[in-house]
């Protein structure tokens, strides 16, 4: 079975922010995160693209600096 190691706190991640180059805050997942799929998310800090979709948890990032907002998509491993 996979899992996110972010979820199961297995890892930290540290995203720095693409536009003032702060560390930024790492929210739960998208899906708990808003009701719906946020439609005026920026996907443009998306990491990982790639691979099977079902394979990725999306996480919310903020910047607390500058207010920046985004998507990191966490590859799950296997358990
Ligand atoms: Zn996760
Ligand atoms: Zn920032």
């Amino acid at each position: 079975m996979n899992i996110c190691p972010l979820c199961n706190g297995l890892m930290e991640y540290t995203k720095y922010c693409p536009r003032c180059g702060e560390k930024m805050e790492i929210y739960d997942r998208v899906e708990n995160y808003y009701d719906d799929y946020s439609p005026y998310l920026s996907y443009e800090l998306t990491d990982l693209n790639d691979g099977d979709p079902s394979n990725i948890c999306s996480h919310v990032c903020y910047c607390k600096n500058c207010g920046n907002q985004g998507i990191v998509s966490i590859k799950n491993i296997r358990e």
